[in-house]
């Protein structure tokens, strides 16, 4: 039972069908490689949609993983254990501190942290400003996640569309629409959700000028801002958190994929203003926080650290920035280069998903979101040799040269 076409044809028979998976089946992995069940190698620029940040079986994690799990792996939240109160204290520190988030609550995915901050932000805008104070501002174009909350400010038909009716009090704003921005938010305002670079929407960077104005509205009319930084946050900008780079501090951010190193965790942080609005029994989870995933957490965190990873993300980052940008004058489908850091994309005139599967053949894993975008979500080990390897592979599939401008 081990050939691609079984493994796929019982999925076709068994699994719901909503995935549209490459014709891979994938085995193993070490450091920014992964291998498939014929022992055929891939360089790895998705990370498992930005998760595997630390790659493959870093040895560190493994040693953690080994250790943890054979010694408690769930409790629930009606106990203490070591981990979740030093993760919390850490995340919160790394944070900024006393500007930054003060309390922590931890969920099992990405969509879970986004449901929490915005039930938080309602009590909280329930508090000042009674049960009015409930609308949510998000913006057009955005992804936060697949339940009835998350898909409620997820700004894209493709998305929403068979699932109505939504949370109905939400207006969607365009990115980076500083006009629109202030017609949308008024003193009913909850909160304002957005991520400082769309992932999923195809890397798309919201304007430090848009940033500033939705922290002025926000203190002005005692609205939470949330930062979605699930899939730019903890490195993947090259700060620990995105908005640290773009020098605008949320009420609320929440986090997810890297943050275990691929085991399901996810969390949101809150300043004491909006955390203080929660009391015993108003949120919970079963499996979030538990101390297999927070143990697994703080040794990310320390690992990060202690390899000087964020510079490595700088570096090299800079690196695939300026490699993508030379491409755009040397192949006719490829247009633009967005993103910093290991979050980034090339917006082409042609279907992405075709080069992705050609990529395949070529030994390298790309992403393609949006149709028209190659998305690079790399480990943040990802090396110089590594980026050469991806653009050589990028420009032989890109196919035919520009040509010269006369
Ligand atoms: C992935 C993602 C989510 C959803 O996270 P899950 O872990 O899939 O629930 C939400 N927001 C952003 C920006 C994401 O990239």
């Amino acid at each position: 039972m081990n050939t691609l076409e079984q493994i796929a044809e019982l999925e076709r028979k068994y699994l719901l069908q909503t995935y549209n998976r490459y014709p891979l089946v994938l085995s193993r992995g070490k450091g920014v490689f992964l291998f498939d069940i014929e022992g055929k190698r891939y360089l790895d620029f998705v990370s498992g949609l930005g998760v595997n940040a630390l790659g493959h079986a870093h040895p560190r994690i493994v040693k953690t993983i080994r250790e943890q799990a054979a010694k408690l792996v769930h409790i629930s939240n009606l106990y203490y254990h070591e981990y979740q109160g030093l993760l919390a204290e850490k995340l919160c520190s790394l944070s900024g501190g006393s500007s930054g988030m003060s309390r922590a609550f931890f969920s099992n995915s990405g969509t879970e942290a986004i449901e929490g901050s915005i039930k938080l932000a309602r009590l909280a805008g329930h508090r000042v400003g009674g049960a009015a104070k409930s609308r949510l501002v998000a913006l057009e174009g955005s992804y936060h996640g697949r339940t009835f909350g998350a898909l409620s400010l997820t700004g894209q038909d493709k998305h929403r569309k068979g699932f109505e009716p939504l949370l109905e009090d939400v207006t969607f704003v365009k990115q980076n629409d500083v006009e629109g921005l202030r017609a949308a938010v008024n003193d009913n305002t909850c909160a304002i959700v957005l991520e400082p670079i769309f992932g999923e929407g195809g890397i798309y960077e919201c304007s430090a000028e848009f940033l500033q104005e939705c922290r002025a509205l926000a203190d002005r009319h005692r609205v939470a801002l949330i930062f979605d930084e699930i899939q730019c946050g903890l490195g993947r900008t090259g700060t620990i958190f995105a908005y640290q780079g773009f020098g605008v501090t949320p009420d609320i951010v929440a986090i997810a994929k890297p943050i275990a190193a691929g085991l399901p965790l996810g969390a949101f942080l809150a300043k004491e203003e909006f955390a203080s609005a929660i009391s015993p029994g108003q949120h919970g989870t079963t499996f979030g926080g538990g101390p297999l995933a927070c143990r697994v957490a703080l040794e990310f965190l320390a690992i990060v650290e202690e390899e000087k990873l964020l510079e490595n993300v700088n570096r090299v980052g800079a690196y695939l920035q300026q490699e993508l940008k030379e491409l755009i004058g040397k192949r006719a489908a490829a247009k633009e280069v967005r993103g910093r850091g290991f979050i980034q994309g090339i917006q082409l005139d042609i279907p992405a998903r075709p080069i992705v599967d050609a990529g395949l053949a070529e030994g390298v894993l790309f992403n393609s979101t949006q149709d028209t975008v190659v998305r690079f979500l790399p480990p943040f080990l990802l090396e110089e040799k590594h980026v050469d390897k991806g653009i050589r592979v990028l420009k032989k599939l890109l196919g035919k040269k520009r040509k010269a401008a006369a």
